[in-house]
């Protein structure tokens, strides 16, 4: 993969993708993880005096029209606190007639503003890129979160410029190509979140690789259902019950540890103020729901944890965003922290999980920017944006 070190940027105009897409709650970033992650990369470029840098992002699905509640005035403000120097946000039109080429760095806005930027037809989305590319000398790709989308910032430009990776995408795909090469051993993989079907193409990589593979979150309840439990009224994707029988067959035919939950926090209903019990579970009430992982769980996937040498963590293990259902979570990020092993957080909502819960993220040997992009890569996909920086043009 080219990088930065193969291009000279001096008196160059650089367009760079990046991931902006933050959690904003009134108005305010709560989130700016994804902002700090490309200052690597910016300062390293202004360094080498480039005419000007413009950014390209996107924010939340603004399903191709203009719409100031998806506006990167947000993303652009802070990037200006962040790197103590002015940031313009540059409209479209004035981005694309090439009259607001400032020096420096501008944030063009919210590119799925234009439906173009996530359009199924090639000539679309070549249309864009070539709009985007006209004011441009260089790309550098560095939004690691959106590597896994053949769209045109991330994909088509780097077609029609000189295309480099960034080094947050640098670093990223180092990290990950290490786990899915020659991870150190013992190699440990926690999975939760919501949906079973997401996260089962990866179960089934996983089986080749990792030797002990800890399921939690409202996954869990599919294989705790396909091993013959009753779940109640927790998660549960009948569709997939097949396909969660072989995984748990090929775990057996591979020797994976396939660890499961062995006691649950189960509420009366999906809320804050529900009635909770702790149980085995075998013991869910059928009108009951499971939230978290139990006490003995956390203990149990702790203790692998900690004895390591691997561990990548992707989806929170119970409903974290509920105090009540937030200690499994908590429990896996800490044994993580506290573990000597090199530790990946997986992106998405287990990179919200240790920030909600105030752990740095010099605490873990890399933070992932990117959710689904990380999954992709773990089941060993190959991604459009990565791709595309390698081929010869
Ligand atoms: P995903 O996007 O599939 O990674 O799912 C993340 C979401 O899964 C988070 O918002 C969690 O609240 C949710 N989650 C975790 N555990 C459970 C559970 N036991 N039941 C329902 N949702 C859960």
């Amino acid at each position: 993969m080219r990088t930065l070190d193969s291009v000279t940027l001096t008196n160059k105009h650089v367009l760079m993708r990046v991931d902006f897409n933050v959690p904003i709650r009134d108005g305010e970033i709560t989130d700016d993880g994804r902002i700090r992650a490309v200052l690597p990369t910016i300062n390293e470029m202004l360094l080498q005096q480039p005419a000007s840098i413009t950014l390209v992002a996107h924010l939340g699905r603004p399903d191709g029209e203009i719409d100031l509640k998806y506006s990167l005035a947000p993303a652009a403000h802070r990037l200006a606190e962040l790197l103590a120097q002015p940031v313009a946000l540059v409209s479209h039109s004035d981005y694309f007639q090439g009259g607001s080429l400032s020096s420096g760095v501008q944030v063009l806005e919210n590119i799925r503003f234009d439906p173009r930027e996530t359009s199924k037809s090639d000539e679309d989305r070549a249309a864009l890129a070539q709009l985007l590319s006209k004011n441009a000398d260089v790309f550098v790709s560095d939004g690691f979160g959106v590597v896994h989308r053949k769209q045109a910032s991330v994909y088509d430009v780097a077609k029609l410029l000189p295309a480099v990776a960034g080094r947050l995408i640098q670093k990223e795909v180092e990290v990950f190509n290490q786990v899915l090469t020659s991870p150190a051993r013992p190699y440990t993989v926690i999975l939760g979140g919501a949906k079973v079907s997401d996260k089962l193409k990866v179960v089934s990589n996983l089986l080749d690789q990792a030797d002990s593979l800890l399921i939690g979150g409202g996954m869990a309840y599919t294989f705790l259902h396909a091993m013959g439990l009753d779940v109640g009224k927790s998660l549960l994707d009948l569709d997939s019950i097949n396909e969660v029988k072989q995984c748990i067959a090929l775990a057996e035919a591979n020797n994976v540890d396939l660890l499961l939950p062995v006691d649950l926090v189960t509420a009366s209903e999906f809320s804050e103020t529900a009635q909770i019990a702790t149980v085995s579970v075998e013991d869910i009430d059928p009108e009951w729901m499971g939230l978290d992982i139990g006490p003995k769980t956390r203990e149990l996937f702790a203790s692998r944890i900690s004895e390591s040498a691997t561990v990548v963590w992707n989806g929170p293990v119970g409903v974290f965003e509920m105090a009540p259902f937030s200690a499994g979570t908590t429990a896996i990020a800490n044994a993580m922290a506290a573990c000597d092993a090199f530790t990946v957080i997986g992106g998405g909502d287990s990179a919200a999980a240790i920030r909600q819960l105030g752990i740095p993220d010099e605490k873990f040997s890399h933070v992932s920017t990117g959710g689904g992009a990380s999954l992709e890569y773990l089941e060993g996909k190959q991604l459009p944006g990565l791709l595309v920086l390698m081929e010869e043009h």
